[in-house]
């Protein structure tokens, strides 16, 4: 088809000369934060296995025991024929990590939101989301038909005006934001959006994606200081700290039962092959037994923090905005002529003029390689 191929080339070249079309690169992991790009090693500050638990010993044999006993593939969804024993392990480990009832495993965090949000508002309800949230709210959000707001972020006074204009003349109401933001590595206020949930009859839903593992003693972002703050809709994956593939939803038993029999994107998937599984619970073990090993990502983000002068970090992410894709662009090629792999965020991701660089602390990275990073930023990119 012509047209469709003209279609094509125009949109790429439109993309390409405003720096925004995306690359696939080749990179092969290693251990650690090691990895290997077109031959050359190298260490990653972008990747989101904040404990390396995608190559620990225990959760690789783990993934290998169960691949060996129950095939590779799961063979079907979950309703049919695909719900093998692990599954309800690694749900009651989840909900117990989480303090709520139950939990339900889904494809990926993705399908997660895309299934909630739809399963509980519809076109007569509200939906009030953080500016800075995930794209799997954005979508979630649109495919569910409720009227959408956007409050600016971590603005609960933004979000408070919203419902006071908005809340009386809709049926349901839900509050969304990400626990920790995942380009800003911010967190949100979580204390404050649950009471305001509270105050207006809604319901508040964290997206946790980089809070797990990482932040509230591995509990996530519903948990930091130590208290456990009232989330009833907490929302996560299993690709970033629990380092394999996978979303969840924990939450009351009830609202666990309607989600398994309404979400589209659990009913009409195929169910999770049981190796990866079995790596997320042997995961979750290693999460809950090691406190160390989940201290460090954020310890390594505030050493880098500390070193440049920043804000302190608040959680394993560090952005470092520079303006136009442009800058990011070269900026992610000097830190890769030095052997680190930091990527370039570019709007739609982030918003317009904020284009950065997006530093992932993990458990593996060493004291030297955050010194020797820092002084590239600060001599390179901070200039001074
Ligand atoms: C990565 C991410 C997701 C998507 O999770 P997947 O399991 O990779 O689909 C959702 N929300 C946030 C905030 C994320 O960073």
């Amino acid at each position: 088809m012509q047209s469709l191929d003209d279609f094509a080339k125009d949109r790429l070249d439109s993309l390409e000369r405003r720096q925004l079309r995306r690359q696939l690169v080749e990179t092969e992991r290693g251990d650690g934060a090691q990895a290997t790009r077109d031959g050359r090693a190298m260490i990653s500050f972008s990747c989101n296995d904040y404990l390396n638990l995608s190559h620990d010993p225990r959760v690789l044999q783990a993934a290998q025991d169960a691949a060996a006993r129950y095939g590779t593939g799961s063979g079907a969804s979950r309703l049919v024929t695909g719900n093998h024993p692990l599954f309800s392990d690694l749900e009651s480990r989840l909900a117990k990590l989480k303090g709520t009832e139950d939990a339900c495993v889904f494809g990926s965090g993705y399908l997660a939101t895309l299934g909630i949000i739809p399963s509980l508002v519809g076109p007569q309800d509200l939906i009030l989301a953080d500016e800075f949230s995930h794209a799997c709210i954005m979508a979630g959000s649109k495919l569910s038909g409720a009227r959408f707001e956007i409050f600016r972020h971590n603005d609960i006074a933004h979000a408070e005006e919203i419902l006071a204009a908005h809340r009386a003349s809709h049926g349901h109401a839900m509050i969304l934001t990400d626990g920790v933001f995942s380009m800003d590595g911010d967190l949100a206020p979580v204390a404050a959006l649950s009471s305001l949930a509270e105050q207006y009859d809604a319901w508040f839903m964290t997206d946790d994606a980089h809070g797990v593992g990482v932040v509230g003693g591995g509990r996530g972002s519903g948990f930091v200081g130590g208290n456990k703050i009232d989330v009833p809709l907490q929302m996560g994956t299993l690709s970033k700290a629990i380092g394999g593939y996978g979303g969840y939803l924990c939450a009351s038993a009830d609202v666990i039962n309607l989600i398994r029999t309404r979400a589209r994107t659990f009913i009409y998937t195929t169910g999770l092959p049981p190796a990866v599984i079995a790596s997320a619970i042997a995961a979750l073990d290693i999460i809950a037994a090691e406190p160390e090993l989940v201290a460090r990502p954020l310890e390594n983000a505030r050493l880098f923090t500390n070193l440049l002068g920043l804000p302190e970090a608040e959680s394993c992410i560090v952005p470092v905005v520079l303006g136009n894709p442009e800058k990011a662009l070269s900026a992610s090629a000097m830190l890769d002529s030095e052997g680190y792999i930091v990527t370039a965020i570019r709007p739609p991701t982030v918003p317009e003029g904020t284009a950065r660089l997006r530093f992932a602390f993990a458990a593996p990275h060493l004291p030297q390689d955050i010194h020797r990073l820092a002084g590239l930023v600060r001599t390179h990119l901070l200039g001074d």
